[in-house]
């Protein structure tokens, strides 16, 4: 029964890149959009704040995302942490409340715009996935260390897989497709991740996502080596890739990592602005319009990256833009059914 669940939702991924022409959309910038619509997310928590002061606007900025044709909704549970709630006050239940609540508002927008645009004739949108966001031990910390490495010198493996225990267990219970680790800046924190995955054996798929600051290593200077090393004798995590990172570097990252694995590569670069975590604002630096993202993105598909959205910055016209793109060189239409019911048959 167990590897009856896991096998159907490693095949709704596989067949959502098929279905999507060999490279499906991954959304684009959270908290960017959430700014947008005037919430304020001038806190440590982020992005989560608005989990718990406007979750209908999270709704609103997925169904933004899946109108712009995102393939695979990323939740809004980056920053939002069961020691950053305990933090503001919450209880442990209302901090895992919120870390469910996080996963229902993206599938609940998942199947809304699905039932309005399934019978449409011609559409060309796929029924989009929803993949659990894990942000980084850095991204709790809210200091920046996520694009360092450098969580000191008493952080070890088991303290990090405290830190994401929990709230893994919280995300995975609340059904998601699959599960984001983001942002993850060195081999530690992976192998955290990865043992993680199999102690509390974990029957959804998942990817790992890098940023990289130099556009060679993690971020921590640690090879891209050691880091997939690690990863290809997991079977538990189905992607790999790069996520918040400029997207100058993105074409050779994609190269480097096609010869250091054979899982699929995903990459969802922010704008090319910098984000400076101790003064926590974005530096306007190499900063690009939606047409050269637009542009690059299609090299980068042509390179085999089978998922590519945006992160930082980016907006639901970027993802618009990408999602076009790819349709356009496909000339992808859906036939408004997802499921096919062998697949279904097999849960
Ligand atoms: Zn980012």
């Amino acid at each position: 029964m167990r590897m009856g669940i896991k096998t159907q939702k490693v095949l709704l991924l596989e067949e959502l890149i098929e279905k999507a022409g060999g490279c499906a959309v991954v959304d684009g910038g959270f908290a960017t959009q959430l700014e947008k619509h005037g919430a304020s997310i001038n806190d440590p928590l982020w992005s989560a704040l608005c989990l718990i002061k406007n979750p209908q606007l999270i709704k609103k900025v997925h169904l933004e995302y899946l109108e712009a044709g995102a393939d695979i909704l990323v939740t809004s549970s980056y920053q939002a942490t069961l020691p950053g709630f305990l933090s503001r006050g919450l209880s442990m239940e209302e901090g895992e409340r919120l870390l469910q609540k996080s996963v229902k508002l993206a599938l609940e927008a998942r199947d809304k715009f699905w039932e309005a645009i399934e019978n449409v004739p011609e559409h060309r949108y796929n029924r989009a996935l929803v993949a659990a966001s894990i942000g980084s031990y850095g991204a709790y910390l809210a200091d920046g260390s996520e694009y360092s490495g450098r969580y000191g010198s008493d952080v070890n493996l088991d303290k990090l897989k405290d830190f994401h225990r929990r709230r893994l267990q919280v995300l995975v219970e609340a059904g998601p497709d699959l599960l984001a680790f983001e942002t993850i800046p060195n081999k530690l924190e992976t192998q955290a991740c990865l043992e993680l995955l199999d102690e509390e054996d974990i029957q959804i798929p998942s990817w790992i996502c890098f940023s990289s600051v130099d556009g060679e290593h993690a971020a921590s200077g640690e090879s891209f080596k050691e880091c997939l090393d690690i990863i290809n004798k997991s079977n538990k995590v189905n992607v790999v890739g790069i996520n918040c990172t400029p997207p100058h570097f993105i074409e050779n990252l994609i190269s480097k990592f096609r010869e250091l694995t054979e899982k699929p590569i995903v990459v969802y670069p922010n704008s090319g602005e910098v984000w400076d975590g101790r003064d926590k604002r974005w530096l306007p630096s190499k900063c690009f319009g939606d047409g050269k993202f637009e542009h690059y993105a299609a090299r980068w598909r042509d390179l085999g990256a089978k998922l590519i959205g945006g992160c930082c910055r980016t907006t639901p016209s970027t993802i618009q833009a990408i999602s076009k793109t790819y349709r356009d060189l496909t000339g992808l239409k859906t036939t408004g059914r997802q499921g096919r019911g062998v697949k279904e048959g097999e849960a």
